[in-house]
């Protein structure tokens, strides 16, 4: 029975889908006006981990991100590059899947964009002008009306009062209440802007997971995630508003998961310390799966220190992982037909069982971790008993072994990438074979199977380039 950590309820649940058989979940995602830093990635990981969960117990997983690509942080940067807000989302947007490819982390079924809902999120905001919970003002701002949504603070645990009370003093006039919050703003000269019922504007932040979320998942969806930063106001602002438009305080996520924070050598991550790691400075010293690895090491509730220390920990850890591998790989080889490997293969099934309960204790990817770790020594003891000729080989045995040993890694996402590393020898000699066709057809005048075999590739997703030294491909 899996339980997970509830922010709404604040304590642990069981996890009861919605839909039988299948789980929708929805984080989220990034403002891409920089490169994306060490804790931007933590949800990412961690939604991967769960994401591979559910998938290893047969439910279907429908996982959807945003990509924020209407800011104020991308308007000051296009402006002070005096390029466009597209150039900046588009050139961030590339970098955030570098940085998460490298990071193993695989890609969620739709990445929906602000400049791509409009009119969802227009359509959105009138629903809650029309049903009162919103106001709008002459200028052509939109303000969301926080006294009208009797469940305002639910999330967070805040009270309206103690709010106002502690509200700035410089409070815009305007607002019906100090914690009203922006829908829809109205345009200002030299940014982007929308045609609305209330003229050109752009639409607030929390008004597009509102919508998004709703589009893509329906009134109701499993899990709602993303980092602890984001529980007041973002997500609060999300509840209200979907909530208020649905009529239905059960609509929305079910279930509000939220990552610990990540403090630098015991320091709070900013930018002005000089603390701040994007994941791409990392990647410069350190393999992705290494960052993947150190990141799961942690609970993803608990707050988790980066520093260099820990990341080189976190090396050494997974190379004596990455050892059993090599180990599994030079055993699989065999032959064998003892049954040495029985009482391993039995430890391995209870290993696997106690790895589950872990990952159904809140994802609890530490714990999970550690058997992995435990059945790695019993593996290194198994296989240096076979090395050493006091062990017939049990190949039937090790096999189911090596299995659960497989199994582990492909849930917490390691491995894969040495994988894809080794394939690539074959991947390149295949690749030279079919440039050597190509380039012999051009020899002889034979275009059409030139440019068949171009497209076809194209098609694969490879592409050619010619260049002073010959013909190069890339996976496009
Ligand atoms: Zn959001």
């Amino acid at each position: 029975m899996l339980k997970v950590y509830n922010t709404l309820s604040r304590q642990k649940e069981e996890f009861k889908p919605l839909k039988e058989g299948e789980v929708s979940i929805y984080c989220c995602g990034v403002t891409p006006y920089n490169d994306p830093h060490i804790g931007n990635a933590r949800p990412f990981v961690t939604w991967d981990v769960i994401r591979r969960f559910f998938a290893r117990h047969g439910l279907q997983v429908k996982y959807i991100q945003n990509f924020t690509d209407v800011d104020d942080k991308i308007i000051n940067t296009a402006n002070k590059e005096g390029v466009t807000c597209k150039d900046i989302s588009d050139r961030y947007i590339k970098s955030y899947f570098e940085s998460m490819d490298a990071l193993n982390v695989r890609h969620a079924d739709i990445y929906p964009r602000v400049s791509e809902t409009m009119a969802d999120i227009v359509a959105m905001v009138q629903k809650l002008v029309d049903t009162g919970f919103a106001y709008a003002l002459d200028n052509g701002d939109v303000f969301y009306s926080v006294e009208k949504f009797a469940g305002y603070g639910k999330l967070s645990g805040r009270k309206l009062e103690d709010m106002q009370a502690g509200a700035r003093i410089e409070v815009d006039t305007r607002k019906h209440h100090p914690m009203d919050f922006a829908l829809w703003k109205a345009a200002k000269p030299g940014e982007p802007a929308w045609d609305s019922p209330w003229g050109k504007g752009r639409p607030g932040w929390h008004i597009e997971c509102s919508t998004m979320s709703l589009k893509y998942l329906g009134e109701k969806f499993d899990f709602h995630g993303g980092g602890s930063d984001l529980i007041f106001p973002h997500h609060e602002n999300e509840i209200a508003q979907s909530q208020a438009c649905l009529k239905d305080e059960h609509s929305f996520a079910q279930y509000w998961l939220h990552n610990g924070f990540i403090t630098i050598n015991d320091e709070k991550m900013s930018k002005s310390k000089g603390n701040f790691f994007t994941v791409k400075d990392i990647l410069k010293k350190y393999p992705g799966e290494v960052v993947r690895f150190f990141i799961l090491q942690t609970h993803y509730r608990s707050p988790l220190d980066f520093s260099e220390e820990r990341l080189i920990e976190a090396q050494t850890s997974l190379g004596r992982l990455q050892n059993t591998r090599e180990y599994i790989e030079e055993l699989r080889g065999r032959d064998g037909a003892g049954e040495s490997a029985k009482d391993l293969a039995e430890k391995a099934q209870a290993l696997w069982q106690a790895f589950d309960e872990a990952m159904e204790d809140d994802f609890n990817t530490a714990l999970a971790i550690s058997q992995l770790f435990a059945l790695s020594k019993e593996i290194n003891i198994y296989y240096q008993a076979v090395s050493d000729g006091k062990a017939e080989f049990d190949k039937a045995g090790f096999a189911q072994a090596a299995k659960v040993y497989e199994d582990m890694a492909g849930i917490i996402g390691i491995f894969e990438q040495q994988e894809a590393a080794e394939d690539d020898g074959l991947t390149d000699k295949l690749m030279n074979i079919i440039i050597g066709l190509r380039q012999d057809a051009r020899k002889e005048k034979n275009w059409a199977m030139a440019d068949r075999i171009r497209d076809e590739l194209k098609e694969a997703g490879v592409v050619l380039e010619d260049t002073k030294n010959g013909v190069r491909w890339k996976k496009a």
